[in-house]
């Protein structure tokens, strides 16, 4: 007996809107269909395992195909079908109710863009590739009547008797003339390979299996070795050199996460890539969009999160308050802190050789999260000039007697850059002073961070002072100079730099230090930087002149030369090469001075 209804609800013409708003995820309809077909077997196989079906249960199996030529694709499946009865229940009712449900909500908002890019639309998303959808369906009870549902998007459909033989169901797609693309079998192939690879039922397409049924992360993790982890990191990032190591998750209260998070290799920031972990609920692929789900310090990780407790049908601002999504992120925060507290207990010679990549992790984590920082405080690293790593304490520890200064503070010495601070590197490193190498991408908000979190430290750049005020001590060295002498040096070398912005100061340090030492204070020159990275409302200060600090070494033999030479002119020529050595060991002699002071070189040794 043939059937026409009307299916009962309020809002009209939900497809148009449906489609236009959904215009950039039209191939979620894939995803939806094939979940469907997946639930559709496993309640089978449910079934079966508690004895409430008795009959074969066959090779559980979901099709997709594609027929060009007939311009249809579709998803068939040999799960629990469904009856005349239970088609009207849930379909006509259940399913159109959620669809009616999500423009109510929709129209609420009003912007599409509030709205995560995925929803579970359900079934009705086929609506948004197809004008015409069939449902042919057998259901597994005994005596079932083989069915099929018609129904042109409208909210009129037909139901009538059918002929199959099989149990299950096909849903037939007859895909409309603005879905075309869809009928490519690369189109196709790609949607299934996002969305459903790691479903937990054989999803076949033209002859090949789509799928890995049974992904590491479903698997128990006593059950696995290392080779398997390395292995499904290759599946997921076939070109991505091996990870460093993983963390596998695994909770389930007061919720239910699984997944594997790998920490991939990091030498510099351009390797950087955010929007590497895949986000899925029960093996469905959701989103690589983790943000609000995982740390932003985490979002450089690699891997897979899992999670039917994560909602996915609601808007970003939502999610970032849902008290799950909250947890989650804070259980993953913890994870991540006791396994790298983990490895550097067990294996501190093998986390030492990893923290170059990790490093760059555990700061920003205690930067971002002060969870994290309470862990990691016990196992963040420093590395010195020397490739030496300490520990926070062990680090205190070795340079608290040579870098403690007068007033009782703790100086910890840092380059940003070895090579081109060697001149200065290698002056502290005569007073036995102990320099950090903290030149990443995020050490100039570590080291803010270190000395808020110290108590009486502060952190200096190698060439932030001239040698004795790095740590300034209370012993001062005898100016052997006159006041006469003093100020003639100061005014020789004003005129030799010319430069109103620079401040020259004569001071007594030791004979074989440079001649002249150009600084810039620590303080102005994280103004400059803070600047140039655009921060804290320091844009103003980016126009500022830099201000450097000349210091004039008067025990140095050749201050001595200059003040002693007897023509204006040979005073005025030292001291500006005096200058301009200074100036080549902080880089900073470039273009015509640089060409200038060679040439001046070459006439003094010739
Ligand atoms: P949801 O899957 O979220 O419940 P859908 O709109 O996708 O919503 O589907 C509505 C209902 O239709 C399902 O709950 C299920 O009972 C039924 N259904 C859909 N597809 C199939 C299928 N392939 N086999 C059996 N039942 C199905």
């Amino acid at each position: 007996m043939e059937e026409k209804g009307t299916i009962s609800i309020h809002t009209e013409n939900i497809f148009p809107i449906i489609k236009k708003f959904l215009y950039s995820d039209h191939e979620i309809f894939l995803r939806e269909l094939v979940s469907n077909a997946v639930d559709a077997s496993q309640k089978i196989k449910r079934l079966a395992s508690v004895g409430e079906f008795s009959g074969e249960l066959g090779e559980l199996k979901v099709k997709v195909s594609l027929d060009a030529e007939a311009k249809t694709i579709t998803v068939s499946d040999n799960g629990i079908g469904m009856t005349a009865e239970e088609i009207k229940k849930y379909i006509n009712q259940i399913a159109f109710s959620g669809a009616a449900e999500f423009v109510e909500k929709y129209k609420e908002k009003g912007d599409e863009k509030q709205i995560i890019g995925h929803f579970g639309l359900g079934f009705y998303s086929a609506f948004m590739v197809a004008e015409r959808v069939d449902i042919i369906t057998l259901s597994y009870q005994e005596g079932a009547e083989p069915a099929r549902w018609t129904c042109d998007g409208s909210t009129e459909f037909e139901i009538a008797p059918t002929e199959k033989a099989e149990r299950g169901t096909d849903i037939v797609l007859h895909i409309a003339e603005d879905a075309k693309e869809f009928l490519d079998k690369f189109r196709l192939k790609g949607i299934l390979e996002k969305y459903c690879k790691f479903l937990p039922i054989e999803v076949e397409f033209d002859g090949d299996t789509i799928n890995n049924p049974a992904p590491l992360w479903t698997k128990s993790p006593t059950e696995l070795q290392d080779e398997d982890y390395l292995k499904f990191y290759k599946e997921l990032y076939p070109f991505a050199e091996d990870p460093l190591f993983w963390i596998h998750l695994n909770v389930d209260y007061p919720f239910n996460l699984t997944g594997v998070l790998y920490f991939p290799k990091i030498k510099n920031e351009f390797e950087l890539q955010k929007n590497k972990i895949q986000l899925y609920s029960r093996q469905v692929f959701i989103t690589d969009e983790v943000k609000d789900v995982v740390p932003e310090f985490l979002m450089l990780l690699h891997g897979v999160i899992d999670s039917p407790d994560i909602p996915l049908n609601v808007s970003r601002s939502f999610l970032q308050a849902d008290s799950n999504v909250k947890k989650i992120n804070a259980h993953i925060t913890k994870k991540v802190a006791d396994k790298l507290g983990e490895l550097y207990k067990k294996d501190r010679k093998g986390y030492e050789e990893k923290w170059d990549h990790i490093g760059l992790f555990v700061k920003y984590g205690m930067i971002s999260e002060d969870k994290f920082y309470e862990k990691a405080k016990d196992f963040v690293l420093l590395k010195n000039t020397e490739e030496q790593y300490f520990n926070l304490e062990e680090y205190k520890v070795k340079i608290k007697d040579n870098q403690t200064d007068k007033d009782g503070n703790l100086v910890i010495l840092y380059t940003t850059d070895a090579g081109k601070q060697d001149a200065y590197i290698q002056s502290a490193s005569k007073r036995s002073y102990d320099v950090l190498t903290l030149g990443g991408p995020i050490d100039s908000h570590f080291i803010n961070m270190m000395e808020q979190k110290f108590e009486k430290t502060s952190l200096k750049r190698v060439d932030a002072e001239v040698i004795d005020k790095l740590v300034e001590k209370d012993i001062k060295n005898e100016l052997i100079l006159s006041e006469d002498e003093q100020k003639l040096l100061k005014e020789t070398f004003e005129k030799a730099i010319n430069n109103p912005s620079t401040q020259v100061s004569v001071e007594a340090m030791p004979a074989d230090e440079m001649p002249v030492t150009v600084t810039m204070p620590e303080f102005m020159r994280r103004m400059k930087d803070m600047a140039a990275s655009g921060g804290g409302g320091m844009a103003m200060m980016g126009n500022f002149p830099d201000q450097y600090q000349v210091a004039i070494n008067a025990n140095h033999a050749l201050i001595q030369k200059i003040l002693k030479a007897d023509q204006e002119e040979e005073k005025a020529r030292l001291a500006k090469q005096a200058y301009d050595l200074g100036l080549l060991s902080q880089n900073m002699l470039r273009g015509k001075s640089l060409t200038e002071f060679i040439r001046r070189s070459v006439e003094i040794v010739s």
